[in-house]
């Protein structure tokens, strides 16, 4: 019956887990891993108000093929439509398969001739999926492309790859991406058990090659959504190096209604984080609304 239900899923939203959460699902079955890895059929159950492009992304124009601009000052390039996890909550869901991403040189020059005739542009973000699912010889590629422009002043790589697939996170990469002075990391941890020994090591991995590291955490039903495990995993993220940047409220996204936290619970939980959390382990609550031109404070 089980695995019945989890084809069903499988069908719609595919499912994709790295060989590392695997392991640590077969250590704690019970883990926040399972609930962000492992398919439900709560997903398949059709909520009003959740769609699958709520920020129409399929709508706003393509600049070139593979790159966005919704704000003036920076870009989104898309650089894969693969993850090593497909996480069960993903903003992306449904619609990474059909996206349109950079793969050729040819793309690639593209896009940075666009750049470069937009002055205003002054940060890229690779995105996808998650570029580091690439070679390190494209990652390089993408990333000395865009920071050789001077205009460019941050390439930021948003992965989830120090949390879910760390010894991705090699000394030759990070030393690399460090040389070209211009990187940045976003990556997504959303529970304190995420920050394994491993995982750690990739952070300061990134950190010791110069790299500044943040964390974009959701705020999820069952995984996260409590005073307590936000300030135990923005505690850990800190003695890791890493800097608790957002908490994201789950954005209105067909199959994952079951991981949203209601506004009031979300903003209660916002309002307790100061008295218990230093200035730099304090993220920021904020969500996205169709719509807006900037992310919103809760
Ligand atoms: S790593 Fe990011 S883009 Fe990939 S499935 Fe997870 S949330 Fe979505």
């Amino acid at each position: 019956m089980k695995s019945e239900i989890w084809d069903q899923v499988h069908a719609r939203y595919p499912v994709k887990l790295s060989a590392y959460v695997r392991a640590q699902i077969r250590k704690d079955p019970l883990s926040a891993w399972a609930q962000q890895a492992l398919p439900s059929i709560d997903e398949l159950i059709d909520e009003p108000g959740m769609v699958a492009d709520p920020f129409a992304e399929k709508g706003v124009a393509a600049c070139c093929y593979g790159v966005k601009q919704r704000f003036p000052n920076r870009i989104l390039v898309m650089t894969s439509d693969q993850c090593a996890l497909n996480c069960r909550h993903c903003t992306r869901k449904g619609l990474l398969q059909k996206s349109e991403v950079v793969r050729t040189a040819k793309q690639r020059a593209e896009a940075v001739a666009y750049v470069k005739a937009h002055p205003l542009v002054r940060e890229v973000l690779l995105s996808g999926g998650d570029p580091l699912i690439l070679s390190d010889t494209k990652v390089l590629a993408f990333v000395k492309a865009f920071a050789g422009l001077p205009q460019i002043d941050a390439v930021r790589i948003g992965t989830r790859m120090p949390a879910v697939n760390p010894s991705r996170i090699t000394k030759t990469l990070t030393k690399k991406l460090g040389a070209c002075k211009k990187v940045w990391v976003n990556t997504q941890f959303n529970h304190v058990s995420e920050l394994t020994p491993e995982a750690v090591k990739a952070c300061a991995l990134l950190v010791e090659a110069g790299i500044p590291v943040s964390n974009q955490s959701v705020l999820l039903k069952g995984v996260n959504d409590s005073v307590d495990e936000l300030v135990a995993l923005c505690s850990a993220l800190q003695r890791a190096r890493v800097r608790p940047y957002y908490v994201f409220q789950c954005d209105p996204i067909a199959g994952i209604a079951h991981f949203r936290v209601p506004l009031a619970r979300a903003r209660r939980i916002a309002r307790e984080l100061p008295k218990r959390l230093g200035g730099l382990a304090l993220p920021r609550f904020v969500r996205d609304l169709p719509g807006s031109l900037c992310k919103l404070e809760l």
